[in-house]
């Protein structure tokens, strides 16, 4: 047994020291075969000898099991955030209010990361939390989830007790990768890399916060005199000692506001190279000590500003002018350009607003057009080069009729509308939420291409996807499709006859129906027809259901159109029977009574949700006077407190068996 332990450390000292020489110091002494060795035979003791297994294990990388919710956790000392400033006039200024108190000043300048700061903290060298900024005073703990980022050392070089402070990010090549995986999933994308990373970090499941692969740039001390530290320069330098990144490298000292300025327009040019966004420099005063002497206003340190860079434009050319009927009929005009990046998103299309835009701008399709973001997320035109322009081109022409039903349009303020109360347009947005992953999820299907077959005429309600397949040969001759990809649609469309009932309850798109709640009525009633002829007072007492939307579920019932589209999707062949466990109300122990569940159980929690869910009980993350029993297993944490505190009644594993049986 010694011996086991003794190999474990010194695999994981092995596999830590190549993790710092390759995103520490860029300089790897092992290649990836020995990592791999070293690290799967980690994994194989680990699984052998499981109490063994060290708390800083870099094995926890992969993520662990998922949690219901983020503790609350309130940081030692505040952390504070700068003011913002967005020009040379206020470097100077900053400069010379610094003057009127520190008669020399040295100032570092680092660049600004476009992410989120968070707060590590280490006792005994060893990573032991990790929390949001939040509001600066409490944050939030995602300890599990910052284990799962590789350029967090989990155990540093000495070891000692300290906070570090520093940015929680996504690489460029991260976040596009993170976006082709949710563009082929059919989700959203991330409109920025700091979404990104924020909503990264903010998962449950620590295991798919694994996969996103994201950094951490470490850049301040809050207790750098427990070090014997006397600059921001020396904080950086320790930073680096103690196996954390930094971008040493790129910080840069200067001792007025000309240098500053010299370093802000180098690192805007050299921003595009850069594997990370960034939106800015921070300028603090170098010594502590003056620091110390500077202070804080009531928000803000003294000492400090961030200098936030213009928004980027970049130049494309406009291939095309498309217009879209949004659910009032208003008509937007879209701008599709070639693909470039900005701010660090890569983006091919900007919206115009109106046709007045249009006109003031004077935008002709073949133009070179300046792309820059406005606020976050949406990217706008900012001028056209007017040199560039073909001398071929003619003004743009407003469209005179609806793109999509042809109804002639009316022009209200600077906006046209397209009249047509049944503009199917108005439609596509129900259509689109029915292929949805967590709906039918048709594989392919997604938005664009819902429109598309909607604008030719083929999808314009929800019983039309099953009838696609009549026109096949059409399909494949549109334009961007082929064979291969409407074979794989119209697969898509067949499987998804055999998916279960709460996927096509919830793809309805009752109102307020959601995943959850069509997931618990599709295990009551078993199948469409007891859940469509449901009466309210039955609905209204299912948990989870209440009040609202039982009244919800009744009114789109009593709508002829959706009894009628129930029954022709029955024809068309779907499914209309829950194909899991169905809800068994015979025990009363447990059927309409509120769980919680809190410690290491015998098996993973979910284990005992399904269980008690399939008994018509509701499982529950937190407790409160409406929770009827805490399950409680090894080393409980707060949730049994409070279950103590309000005398809610608590029952061990054995206690549970006999409740189900
Ligand atoms: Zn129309």
């Amino acid at each position: 047994m010694k011996n086991i332990e003794e190999r474990i450390n010194k695999l994981i000292e092995i596999i830590n020291k190549a993790s710092y020489e390759y995103y520490v110091l860029d300089n790897p002494t092992i290649t990836d075969q020995e990592y791999d060795d070293a690290y799967n035979e980690l994994l194989m003791l680990e699984e052998k000898y499981p109490e063994l297994k060290r708390e800083d294990s870099p094995t926890l990388r992969v993520g662990g099991e998922a949690i219901d919710s983020f503790k609350k956790v309130t940081h030692a000392s505040p952390m504070l955030s700068f003011d913002d400033i967005f020009n040379e006039e206020e470097i100077i200024l900053f400069d010379e209010r610094i003057k009127k108190t520190i008669s020399k000043p040295e100032y570092t300048l680092e660049p600004k990361m476009d992410g989120l700061s968070g707060s590590l903290i280490y006792e005994n060298g060893v990573l032991v939390r990790a929390a949001t900024r939040g509001d600066g005073i409490t944050g939030e703990d995602i300890t599990i989830n910052v284990k799962t980022i590789k350029s967090v050392p989990l155990h540093l070089t000495k070891d000692i007790n300290i906070e570090v402070r520093g940015e929680i990010y996504m690489s460029k090549l991260s976040f596009e990768r993170a976006n082709r995986d949710r563009v082929a999933n059919n989700e959203k994308e991330f409109a920025n890399p700091r979404n990104a990373a924020a909503g990264s970090v903010r998962q449950l499941d620590s295991k798919i916060t694994a996969k996103r692969d994201l950094d951490f740039m470490a850049y301040f001390l809050p207790n750098p005199e427990d070090f014997g530290i006397k600059t921001q320069e020396e904080s950086i330098k320790f930073l680096k000692e103690l196996g954390f990144v930094t971008n040493i490298s790129l910080n840069g000292l200067a001792k007025n506001s000309t240098d500053i300025i010299n370093y802000v327009k180098e690192l805007n040019k050299k921003r595009p190279e850069l594997p990370y966004a960034i939106d800015g420099v921070v300028i603090k005063v170098d010594s502590l000590e003056d620091e110390k002497v500077l202070g804080f206003t009531a928000r803000v340190p003294r000492w400090g500003i961030a200098y936030k860079f213009p928004a980027e434009q970049v130049l494309t050319k406009l291939n095309e002018i498309k217009y879209t009927v949004g659910r009032t009929g208003k008509i937007t005009p879209n701008a599709i350009f070639n693909p470039v990046h900005v701010d660090g998103s890569l983006v091919s299309k900007a919206t115009l607003h109106n046709f007045d835009y249009i006109v003031d701008k004077d935008i002709r399709v073949g133009d070179i057009i300046s792309i820059r973001k406005a606020g976050d997320v949406i990217p706008e035109v900012v001028e056209v080069k007017l040199d560039r322009r073909d001398e071929n081109s003619t003004p743009t022409k407003m469209i005179t009729t609806c793109p999509i039903c042809e109804t002639e349009l009316i022009k209200k303020d600077a906006n046209h509308f397209c009249p047509n109360e049944n503009c199917p347009a108005r439609h596509t947005e129900g259509l689109t939420h029915f292929v949805e992953r967590d709906a039918m999820y048709i594989e392919g299907f997604g938005e664009r291409i819902v429109e598309d077959f909607y604008n030719e005429g083929y999808l314009r309600k929800i019983e039309d996807f099953y009838n696609l397949y009549k026109y096949k040969d059409d399909l494949m001759t549109l334009e961007g499709f082929g064979e291969k990809s409407i074979t794989n649609l119209l697969e898509g469309v067949e499987n998804s006859k055999k998916n279960s009932l709460e996927r096509l309850i919830y793809a309805l798109g009752i109102r307020y129906v959601g995943k959850k709640t069509a997931k618990v009525l599709a295990m009551y009633f078993g199948t469409m027809d007891k859940f469509m002829n449901a009466d309210y007072e039955l609905l209204k007492n299912i948990p989870d259901v209440g009040d609202i939307i039982a009244k919800s579920i009744v009114d789109y019932f009593n709508e002829e159109r959706n009894k009628e589209l129930i029954s022709n999707l029955k024809e068309l062949g779907l499914n209309m029977e829950y194909l899991g466990e169905k809800i068994d109300t015979s025990n009363e122990n447990i059927n309409g009574k509120t769980f919680v569940i809190t410690g290491t159980l015998s098996n993973s929690r979910d284990v005992y949700k399904e269980k008690l869910e399939s008994l018509g009980a509701k499982v529950t993350g937190s407790v409160t006077k409406k929770t009827d029993y805490v399950l409680v297993g090894e080393n409980p944490g707060s949730k049994y407190d409070k279950a103590v505190e309000l005398g809610i009644k608590i029952i061990n594993e054995e206690e549970y068996n006999d409740l189900i049986k």
